[in-house]
């Protein structure tokens, strides 16, 4: 009877589940296990399930049954294990499933066998896989593929993070591109998404592969320069600006060719990137009234950092 009702329990679920002994051999497979993996119980029950039926692999394609049963682990440590693993479908087809295995114990505490339950991870995975791609939708810039203005916020809550942490000082550049709409005037507005993204590709490809360039809008970039020093950053400024001022789109057998404007801040003791940026920002117009392709850092023209 109480069997019956516990059977009733089990077969309600939608995870699969079975128990084996310590031979490793199925005493029991719920319905669910029978719709997720194709085996009828009676096909199943006193297999071995490293008789190689659900051939489990996991994601690099290692064999479990072979090399590395989850069940069998947990048999001989008494240890709870979870796993995404593939499982075979009686039909040959191979299901993402994530399982747990646990212990059985007699009224000694002997393990006397384990358990698996099992459910069906695909909508999971596909969701998963979703959510990723939204995520970089969400923060890529689609003219340019490089950060957006959001990506900027996210990792300028890092630089927060690790200086609250560990005290790592960052520094911030912000670039302008000069006279931009003469740009949009003279060659159209197609050629001026094109220079652009030359900018942006110019601007990260030339960082190291923690300094994160994005774009802040319309022409408009940041660059979050983590662990640097004001000289550190000067040098980072002054080759950017010499990049992009030695680059161009090519348009109808015609260089388009730019230059931009740099502000430039370090940040002080226990200082906020939101503080760093606007600082830098403001930089950058010194450059601007200075006559722009320039660099004004911490107040200074470029030339002038460090000669103090
Ligand atoms: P300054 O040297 O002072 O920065 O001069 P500027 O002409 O660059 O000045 P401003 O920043 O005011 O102008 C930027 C222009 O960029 C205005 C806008 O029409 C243009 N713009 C903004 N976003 C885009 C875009 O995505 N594509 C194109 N083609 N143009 C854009
Ligand atoms: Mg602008
Ligand atoms: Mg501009």
């Amino acid at each position: 009877m109480v069997q019956d009702f516990y059977k009733e329990v089990l077969d309600s679920l939608t995870e699969g589940v079975y128990f084996v002994d310590l031979d490793r051999k199925v005493t029991y497979w719920n319905k669910a296990a029978e719709r997720l993996s194709g085996y009828a119980a009676e096909e199943i029950m006193g297999k071995s399930c490293a008789d190689n039926y659900l051939r489990h692999v996991d994601e690099d394609g290692n064999q479990l049954c072979l090399q590395g049963c989850p069940l069998a682990a947990t048999m001989n440590d008494g240890e709870v294990r979870e796993a995404s693993v593939y499982m075979h479908h009686k039909f040959g087809h191979r299901v993402p499933v994530f399982v747990r295995a646990s212990p059985m114990r007699d009224e000694l505490g002997n393990i006397v066998g384990a358990v698996e339950v099992f459910v069906d991870n695909s909508k999971h995975l596909v969701i998963l896989e979703e959510m990723e791609k939204l995520r970089k939708e969400v923060l890529t810039d689609k003219l340019t593929g490089i950060g957006n203005r959001r990506y900027a916020e996210i990792s300028s809550d890092r630089l927060d993070a690790s200086m609250k942490e560990s005290g790592i000082p960052f520094g911030v550049v912000f670039a302008d591109i000069d006279h931009f709409k003469k740009v949009n005037d003279l060659w159209g507005h197609h050629v001026g998404d094109m220079v652009i993204a030359m900018v942006a590709r110019t601007l990260t490809a030339s960082l190291r592969p923690l300094d994160v360039a994005c774009r802040w809008g319309g022409e408009e970039f940041v660059v979050l320069i983590p662990n640097t020093t004001p000289e550190g950053l000067a040098i980072v400024a002054e080759r950017l600006r010499m990049l992009v001022a030695q680059s161009w789109v090519e348009h109808e057998g015609q260089r388009v060719e730019v230059t931009a404007s740099f502000g430039g801040a370090a940040s002080g003791k226990g200082e906020l990137a939101a503080a760093v940026i606007a600082r830098a920002d403001k930089q950058l117009y010194l450059s601007k009234e200075a006559g722009r392709n320039c660099i004004y850092i911490n107040g200074k023209k470029l030339d002038q950092v460090g000669s103090e």
